[in-house]
């Protein structure tokens, strides 16, 4: 199929409880601007990381399961997230990690399959002065839009003519697995046929992996299964530290922390999801870890604390030095 802006909205307008208002305004066609280049740098023991910012989403209040005004009230009050007409709207991140010589991406950002507010993270890896083509691996967290979508020009042509693409084999079978998709209703079935467009270009280049496995030189692969069935992390070793990239473990900074069981509704298993954010939260505030999220605020480098019976994320100062 031919990947476009137009033909994924086309196929999520149709989607019940999903507002695209703006993303449904964005393809009307008006002209916009590139988006600049915004990116945060830091070391980790031997490794450099980029963290790119690729633009925003706005997460409409009634994409969460649960949502209570009063709740999501109290929690906002507590901290400075502002509710806007749209939702709460929430970074996309995406990364590069050199170590030796080899430039990992973690994620690739959304390309313009989600409107103008995003695609920023090919202006901020040129900023690098990093070429495409010089990327070794990317490794994907899972295979939603706003992760793969980067992986492909508007060609249809790989992005990063040279990489390995590396993924889940759960994530990948189920993605390609034409029954599921066959049984998934018919507003659902764009996420389908886009997660099979954005990876194509790289089956000659695909590299699969299973549970808990090394992927790429210093990154083990970490299940966290819910959001989609092979929902991933990746734990960095940068020899004197590590670092976990935990993909979509959460999506909103100002309520998920507050409130672990809300789930949103591009969760593939919802009680799933939840357990696997309870988990991972726990597991983060017993092993003190460094961790970093896909929609975590920008630049989305801290850790977890926990707070009475829930939790808070404590953002880490911004990284000078390098
Ligand atoms: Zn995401």
């Amino acid at each position: 199929m031919t990947i476009n802006r137009r033909t994924f909205l086309a196929s999520l307008a149709a989607a019940p409880g999903l507002s695209l208002a703006s993303h449904q305004a964005a393809a009307s066609g008006a002209a916009t601007d590139i988006l600049p280049p915004v990116l945060h740098r830091f070391s980790l023991g031997e490794a450099r990381v980029t963290v790119f910012l690729d633009g925003h989403l706005p997460l409409g209040s009634h994409l969460f399961a649960d949502y209570d005004a009063a709740l999501a009230q109290k929690a906002l009050a507590g901290g400075l997230h502002r509710m806007t007409p749209e939702g709460l709207n929430i970074p996309v991140n995406g990364y590069l990690v050199e170590l030796g010589n080899r430039k990992v991406l973690v994620d690739a950002g959304t390309s313009d399959l989600l409107g103008p507010n995003l695609g920023a993270m090919p202006q901020g890896l040129a900023a690098t002065g990093v070429a495409p083509a010089e990327i070794t691996e990317v490794l994907l967290t899972h295979m939603h839009p706003d992760h793969s979508g980067g992986l492909v020009t508007a060609t249809g042509a790989a992005t990063y003519a040279n990489a390995e693409l590396v993924v889940s084999r759960t994530e990948w079978d189920f993605w390609h697995d034409d029954a599921i998709m066959a049984s998934v209703p018919e507003s659902s079935r764009g996420f389908f046929q886009m997660a099979r467009a954005t990876v194509a270009p790289y089956g000659d280049r695909l590299r699969l992996f299973d549970g808990e496995a090394e992927v790429a030189s210093g990154f083990t692969s970490l299940p966290l299964p819910g959001h989609t069935p092979g929902h991933s992390g990746f734990v960095l070793d940068g020899g004197a530290e590590q670092l976990l990239f935990w993909g979509d473990v959460v999506h909103s900074t100002a309520l998920q922390f507050s409130y672990p069981d809300w789930t949103i509704a591009f969760d593939t298993d919802p009680a799933q999801t939840a357990l696997t954010r309870r988990k991972m939260f726990d597991r983060a505030v017993a092993d003190n870890l460094l961790l970093t999220g896909s929609h975590i605020d920008f630049p989305g480098l801290g850790r977890v604390l926990r707070q009475g019976e829930s939790y808070a994320y404590q953002a880490a100062p911004w990284q000078f030095g390098l």
